[in-house]
């Protein structure tokens, strides 16, 4: 089964581990401080902090921002995170219909408005940046913060600068099927100086240190990623920008293959020159009278050993969510899961295969499409 993501890992990527397994530190030490000033170096930010999780990261995030009780404007088209987080800080999600890239729209930002909204956290839906320049000036014209929730586009650009530096905060994901990977583990990455002393307070129990004495001001927590992990993160990050360009030439060439097809529209072929996408997802949209089969369509492609995945059911439509905010009706992101599929596309994969598993997919839809 050729899965739709999954990590690329070297004898480089094993020797640092081992190196790292045999050093003085295993919790705390040198390779953690290490990572963080290269992912500060490679975005181009003041200040990284590494965690456990993106999911942690989120969570310390919207803690340090002390969103609780506040509403926060986010995508129904994200992994469950994003929002499960601001619950956990009490916070409210108030869900903004996404556009055709899968992203937030941001025309539909003013239609959010209501009094007690204090952000936009946004995702970079399968790589692609968010509209930067319009969810900033929506930020600004009304005095919002401006989250990013990057977790799927560690080494995208947009306009030719790196995602990363282009919200008041961004967050990023290790996981093992991520860009990079250090199994699993996130990153916060800010400009923000105070912001920056809160997080390295929160990761860390609340504990302050001055010479031998310790003081606890404030509530934190043990989220501290270790130096396995940050071994593991300093050797992928040499190699991320030959996996992103790997993953481009794979999407490119399913671009090609599928060009004009009768049954899905790329997303990939659709996205701005703006954009630079990280590609951890490769979407395809079915077209509406394909969309009663999918399941079909879902079940044929995994028995023809395509490691297919759908991205992703919307926050809104989960009974966690209905339960608490009452059914909301988000028509664009509704139609979108019903549409997509996420074909295989990572770094591991060949030309060859991506070819192959092009001609299974038009091959099953012809053949689905034929029976409707
Ligand atoms: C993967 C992902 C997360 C969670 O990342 P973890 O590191 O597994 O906690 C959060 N948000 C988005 C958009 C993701 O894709």
């Amino acid at each position: 089964m050729n899965p739709y993501s999954t990590q690329c890992i070297d004898t480089d990527d094993l020797k640092a581990v081992q190196q790292a397994l045999q050093g003085a530190h295993l919790a705390q030490g040198p390779l953690v401080e290490r990572f963080e000033g290269a992912l500060a170096d490679y975005l181009g930010v003041k200040h990284v902090v590494v965690c456990t999780s993106a999911t942690t990261a989120l969570f310390m995030l919207y803690h340090a921002l002390d969103l609780a009780n506040a509403k926060v404007i986010t995508t129904p088209l994200s992994f469950v995170a994003t929002a499960s987080m601001l619950l956990a800080n009490r916070a409210t999600p108030i869900f903004c219909d996404i556009g055709q890239d899968g992203n937030i729209n941001p025309a539909l930002l003013e239609n959010c408005l209501e009094s007690g909204i204090k952000a936009v956290v946004s995702v970079d839906y399968g790589g692609a940046s968010v509209d930067i320049e319009a969810i900033k000036s929506f930020c600004a014209k009304h005095s919002l913060l401006f989250l990013s929730d990057s977790s799927h586009a560690f080494g995208g650009e947009y306009c030719g600068a790196k995602i990363g530096g282009l919200a008041d905060a961004s967050v990023f994901s290790f996981h093992a099927i991520k860009s990079i990977t250090t199994a699993e583990g996130g990153a916060i990455a800010t400009n923000d100086g105070a912001l920056y002393t809160r997080l390295k307070l929160l990761i860390s129990h609340g504990v302050e240190k001055n010479g031998w004495d310790t003081e606890v001001q404030s509530l934190g927590f043990n989220f501290r990623m270790n130096e396995l992990q940050a071994a593991l993160g300093l050797s992928q990050l040499k190699k991320v920008d030959a996996f992103i360009a790997k993953r481009e030439e794979i999407a490119c060439l399913y671009d090609h293959l599928f060009k004009d097809n009768p049954y899905f529209t790329c997303l990939h072929a659709t996205l701005s020159p703006k954009i630079k996408s990280a590609n951890h997802l490769y979407p395809i949209l079915l077209k509406p009278h394909l969309w009663e089969k999918k399941t079909l369509i879902l079940d044929m492609l995994v028995q023809a050993q395509m490691g297919v995945q759908v991205h992703y059911k919307p926050i809104h439509t989960f009974k966690l969510y209905q339960d608490l905010l009452g059914t909301q009706g988000l028509p664009k992101a509704q139609d979108f899961y019903k549409a997509e599929i996420s074909l295989p596309c990572h770094t591991k994969m060949s030309l060859e295969q991506a070819t192959d598993s092009a001609k299974k997919v038009l091959s099953i839809l012809k053949s689905v499409a034929e029976s409707c």
